[in-house]
């Protein structure tokens, strides 16, 4: 990034070191879809498969546009995914169980953390950075897209076991 574009950045290495911890939650979101996308197993489960297989992707976008704006501020992206785990805000839920119920329980939970987190870095880089501030709009967007995606689903599943009862 020019001279200019980063000077008019307030407190970068902060917004680095934020930025730094939602691209390890991102990393650690793509994987937890991508894996519960293999080993889930239940009702509607391809129907399932086909939304975390979607959501992985998007995660993995996020990564890469986060990537791409803490080069811009000059700041280093997590370069070994060992500081995931250091630097993460809303961890990694293992999906020991692959029953889709909980599948998807799990995945309701990380975009919930995920709107949380995208929605204190708004309002952080409000008046601060406004071009990161435009990206962390439009992650946040998704993330709330894909809590309610989930929880659409949880309600048609629920709405299904109960009449094969
Ligand atoms: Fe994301
Ligand atoms: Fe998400
Ligand atoms: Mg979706």
């Amino acid at each position: 990034m020019g001279t200019r574009g980063r000077a008019i950045v307030k407190n970068a290495d902060h917004i680095i070191e934020l930025l730094n911890k939602a691209f390890a939650d991102e990393w650690l979101a793509y994987y937890q879809y991508w894996i519960g996308a293999k080993v889930v197993e239940g009702p509607m489960k391809d129907a399932l498969i086909t939304e975390l297989v979607e959501h992985a992707n998007d995660e993995l976008r996020h990564g890469d546009m986060i990537a791409e704006r803490i080069l811009q501020l000059k700041g280093t992206p997590l370069l070994k995914p060992e500081e995931w785990y250091k630097k993460t805000n809303c961890g990694y839920d293992t999906p020991d169980d692959p029953y889709v119920m909980k599948i998807i329980e799990q995945n309701i939970q990380g975009e919930q953390c995920a709107i949380d987190v995208y929605n204190k870095l708004l309002k952080e880089t409000q008046d601060t950075d406004p071009v990161t501030n435009d990206m962390v709009l439009q992650i946040l967007t998704d993330e709330v897209d894909h809590e309610e995606d989930l929880q659409n689903f949880q309600d048609d599943l629920k709405a299904m076991l109960e009449r094969m009862k």
